[in-house]
């Protein structure tokens, strides 16, 4: 993380000492600096952007609207409060942070129900209502004439001239900056980007997706705000004129042609769309109209702009580099290490007092008309490996999302150890030690195997403003997270891979991954949706042996949807057939499986 998180503040420090000399002796010209402070400003603008639009998906329509809140903020703190002006000055600060994370927090709220263009259009309405509600009173905005906010002095210097100014953008980007590392790269940040990715997925990992789409809107407004303060200060006349809707758009069209969720990326487009114009003054009518072509030509050709085209070549080289393993070793993530002592529970016989009691009472799900699943009902005892077997279209992977929660029955009961979890939420059940793979695969897929296999910790690890600021218990926690993301990354052959996003790799890679991931947070229950599907024939005749061995030494309860029959005889000490959402058999696997009405729902037949 560290020239990552060091680079840009490094530079903005040396910046911030070669500036004010070089205005000072005249090799650059005051009003350049101006316009270099005004690049800076638009930068941070495009990065509060980037963490709710990049990061965690939703388009956000109304980002101005924060940074004028911030800077009228600024403008009442700086005029109505009578302070001293560098007193002053860092309350405003203070407060247009806060107020843009408040009203964040309100545009965030509709998040909650609302998706796709409906929460843009939302995002939209509410920095409307700020432009027609808020920058329309006279007594807080100064309406056409603004609001004038003098520049303060700081350690006794005057910051009226351009050339000194500039250092506090520069201080303030290189926080944000370092606030946005931090972000992205703790447990928030990878969250978000799975959010954006896949809710299903996230929220099997544990991620809390309601409250973590706040989180996301607040430290989004919360940027936007700060970056506010800094540009009334910066313009010295606050207008409500900065603060229109095109210029929202604007910062979104940057945002995207940047590379959404590319720091650097947005940075540097976000510096250039607004230096570029106000250095080369032909460019400033034709600002609009180049953005947006730059922005068709993205799209169409690179929907992640410019770095995503740098993250591919880099997989594509790692790619090349690293020796593909996986059908040459066997891997070996059965053969980890058992939990530690006091990672079981207390009353540890054997270990096999870890593993947690499943039992499904009478499930139904209708989906309109269909009825998926009907009354459907089975149990796994502690440590037991159970299958669970049926032609398609069975209700089998409905069951499952019955089981972690993504779906809601429309009868009977979900229980985990004498729990009932029905009405609980898919974090609710991550934490209580269930854990999940998908039939199509639940990975993020536009991260990194090293950052899948941390999100599948999200439960272990702490979160919170310690998690973001970087306090000493969190980062130990994240450290040893990380140690056995890099273990299991081994085991299953991969480590070579380790930075690699997950989507560069084959299907086979990608589900030892996945299976990796459903065992690092050390679950009692083990839910396995097809786990042999897209694994060459070789890879899934050890699968049994890994399973059977990642049940022994983790005591884990285990239910296995399965096609690849062999498999659930070599790993499942019993079996449920599911037919047409029904049990229709349960016993011993060989015995059951025997049976003539199995094989006559297996090969399509009617029943005897
Ligand atoms: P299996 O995993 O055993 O192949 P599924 O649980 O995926 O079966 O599907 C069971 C039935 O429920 C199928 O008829 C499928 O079309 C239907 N189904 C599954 N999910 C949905 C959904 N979200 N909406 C409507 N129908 C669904
Ligand atoms: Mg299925």
């Amino acid at each position: 993380m560290t020239p990552r998180l060091w680079g840009v503040p490094l530079a903005c420090v040396a910046l911030a000492v070669v500036l004010p000399l070089a205005g000072a002796a005249g090799v650059i010209n005051q009003p350049d600096i101006d316009v270099f402070s005004y690049g800076v400003l638009a930068g941070m603008l495009a990065l509060s952007l980037n963490i709710i639009t990049g990061y965690a998906g939703p388009v956000s329509l109304g980002q101005v609207a924060f940074l004028g809140m911030g800077a009228f903020t600024t403008g009442l703190v700086a005029t109505k409060l009578h302070l001293p002006l560098t007193l002053a000055f860092l309350v405003a600060v203070v407060g247009s942070t806060a107020v843009g994370a408040l009203a964040a927090l309100v545009v965030g709220l509709p998040a909650l129900r609302l998706r796709g263009i409906y929460l843009a259009l939302s995002t939209f309405a509410f920095a409307d209502a700020v432009d027609h509600y808020f920058f329309n009173v006279q007594q807080l905005t100064g309406l056409g004439s603004g609001i004038t906010v003098p520049r303060p002095h700081l350690l006794g210097v005057s910051l009226h001239e351009a050339s000194r100014y500039v250092v506090v953008p520069l201080i303030g980007l290189a926080l944000v900056w370092m606030f946005d590392v931090r972000l992205r790269h703790g447990r928030l940040g990878r969250a978000l980007v799975a959010l954006r990715e896949n809710e299903d997925v996230a929220a099997s990992f544990g991620v809390r997706v309601a409250w973590s789409k706040l989180a996301a809107f607040m430290a989004s407004g919360a940027v936007a705000g700060f970056t506010g303060a800094l540009f009334a200060y910066q313009v010295t006349v606050v207008n409500h004129s900065s603060f229109t809707f095109d210029q929202s758009l604007f910062y979104l069209i940057i945002v995207v042609v940047g590379g959404l969720g590319s720091r650097g990326g947005v940075l540097v487009a976000g510096m250039l769309f607004t230096a570029l114009p106000r250095w080369l003054s032909f460019l400033q009518e034709w600002n609009f109209i180049v953005a947006s072509l730059l922005l068709v030509v993205t799209l169409a050709r690179h929907p992640g702009g410019l770095p995503s085209m740098w993250a591919e070549a880099r997989d594509r080289r790692a790619l090349q580099k690293g020796q593909d393993d996986l059908d040459a070793v066997l891997p070996s993530m059965g053969r980890r290490r058992p939990p530690k002592e006091d990672e079981r529970d207390g009353s540890a016989v054997g270990g096999s007092a870890r593993g947690a009691r499943l039992q499904v009472e009478d499930v139904t799900v209708r989906f309109g008309g269909v009825t998926a699943v009907d009354a459907a009902g089975l149990e796994v005892a502690p440590g037991v490996r159970v299958g669970l077997v049926g032609p398609n279209g069975a209700g089998k992977s409905t069951l499952f999302n019955v089981i972690s929660g993504l779906v809601r029955p429309t009868a009977g009961r979900v229980l985990l150890d004498g729990v009932d979890l029905t009405n609980l939420p898919p974090y609710e059940r991550a934490a209580r030690g269930m854990s999940r793979t998908f039939q199509q695969i639940g990975l993020v897929k536009d991260a990194s195997l090293v950052e899948n296999l941390l999100l599948a910790q999200h439960c272990g690890l702490p979160g919170g403003p310690g998690a973001l600021f970087g306090s000493g218990p969190a980062r130990r926690r994240e450290k040893e997270a990380l140690e056995l993301a890099h273990e299991l990354l081994t085991d299953i052959g991969l480590a070579s891979y380790a930075e690699v996003r997950v989507g560069s790799l084959s299907g086979g890679q990608q589900r030892l991954v996945e299976l990796a991931c459903a065992i690092a947070p050390n679950p009692r229950l083990l839910l396995l949706d097809e786990p042999s599907a897209g694994l060459s024939p070789a890879a899934a005749e050890h699968l049994a042996e890994q399973l059977a061995a990642v049940s022994e030494s983790y005591s884990t309860s285990i239910l296995l949807i399965e096609h690849h029959l062999p498999l659930v005889t070599a790993v499942c000490d019993e079996c449920y057939v599911l037919d047409s959402g029904a049990v229709l058999a349960h016993g011993p696997t060989a015995e059951v499986l025997r049976r003539s009405e199995v094989a006559a729902a297996y090969l399509g037949e009617t029943r005897p």
